[in-house]
């Protein structure tokens, strides 16, 4: 049986890979997106600051690309999970979680993060609905209220006072992280209270609404919104795998290094989205993506360059 060549596989259907396929699929370029389907938003009923699609549904968002996709008939969108991937350009073979192996000359990595939360009790169940990560993704929501920021690391003053910016009403519980002076003299200089006492729980009410937090000593204090800072764990086993370079990102972690159109170390492979940048948004992911797609198309078509040349000279 013959076996079919992908011009690029993207292993990864979120806002970046679909961004990527699109770009792809309008160049008639025949591409093959696998994807998991646990986009790092879905737990989150609305999404915000995107363009066009504020407050609308982060899975409705993923839901119309896939379907604008349906006009290119180069582009397949499949579920799927990539277990390894092998070889160089021009020619790659990746292996699904059920044993299939697929072909490609490019591949593109957008599969997104995990976000490691903070081990509370009761944190996880309220993630994308009363605890949040990004104050520019659901701070305006929270305005006026009182906010509560974990401080998983001492990065989350500056959550804390973007915050500020919202509401009056914001609480920083140290949590066992020791706040620098200078840190601990902002928050106050702006009315920010400092708790020192542990966080033992988060509550919810009888609906599952976030109610608030129960310190270690039992206290109970009220809470309309909970801004949390994950540990950011970048979906890469494929790029590690294929030896792409990593560099210290600034918000904590190692994330492949990528040039500005998604170019890794390894020739013909390319990464975007969060799987690159733990502050990639969904605008921000989709640009990249968007980047990422066309700069394949460009390598391949310098390939096919070279081969219309090395068959014109024979
Ligand atoms: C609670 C919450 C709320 C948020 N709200 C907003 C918001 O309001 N506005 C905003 O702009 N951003 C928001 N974000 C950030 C947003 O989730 C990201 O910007 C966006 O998801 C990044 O897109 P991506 O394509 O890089 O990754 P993802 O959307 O995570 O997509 C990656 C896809 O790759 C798949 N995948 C992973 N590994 C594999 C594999 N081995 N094989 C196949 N598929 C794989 C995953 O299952 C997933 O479907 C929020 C994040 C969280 C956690």
């Amino acid at each position: 049986m013959q076996q079919t060549t992908w011009d690029v596989i993207i292993i990864g259907g979120g806002s970046a890979g679909l961004s990527a396929a699109l770009m792809l699929g309008r160049s008639r370029r025949r591409v093959l997106v696998l994807d998991e389907g646990r986009p790092r938003n879905r737990f989150a009923g609305h999404m915000h600051g995107v363009l066009g699609r504020d407050h609308s549904s982060p899975l409705a968002l993923l839901a119309d690309g896939r379907a604008e996709l349906e006009r290119y008939d180069g582009v397949a969108v499949r579920s799927g999970v990539v277990v390894a991937a092998h070889g160089s350009a021009p020619a790659f073979t990746i292996e699904l979680a059920d044993g299939e192996r697929l072909h490609a000359r490019r591949l593109l990595v957008a599969s997104g993060l995990r976000d490691a939360l903070p081990s509370i009790r009761g944190l996880a169940e309220q993630w994308g609905r009363g605890a949040f990560a990004c104050p520019y993704c659901d701070g305006w929501e929270a305005r006026d209220r009182r906010v509560a920021v974990l401080a998983a690391s001492a990065a989350q003053v500056h959550q804390a006072q973007l915050m500020r910016q919202l509401t009056a009403r914001v609480t920083v519980f140290a949590h066992g992280v020791e706040l620098p002076d200078e840190a601990r003299a902002g928050l106050l200089a702006r009315g920010i209270e400092i708790e020192e006492r542990a966080v033992a729980e988060i509550l919810a009410d009888e609906r599952g609404s976030l109610r608030g937090i129960r310190l270690d000593d039992g206290t109970e204090l009220a809470s309309d919104a909970i801004f949390a800072g994950p540990a950011p764990e970048p979906n890469d086993p494929v790029l590690r795998q294929l030896g792409a370079d990593r560099a210290a990102h600034p918000m904590g972690g190692e994330f492949a290094a990528v040039d500005a159109m998604g170019r890794t170390s390894v020739p013909g492979v390319w990464a975007a989205g969060n799987v690159t940048d733990p502050r990639s948004s969904v605008p921000y992911a989709m640009a990249a993506g968007s980047m990422a797609g066309a700069a394949i198309n460009a390598d391949l078509v310098e390939e096919e360059v070279r081969a219309a040349l090395a068959a014109s000279a024979a």
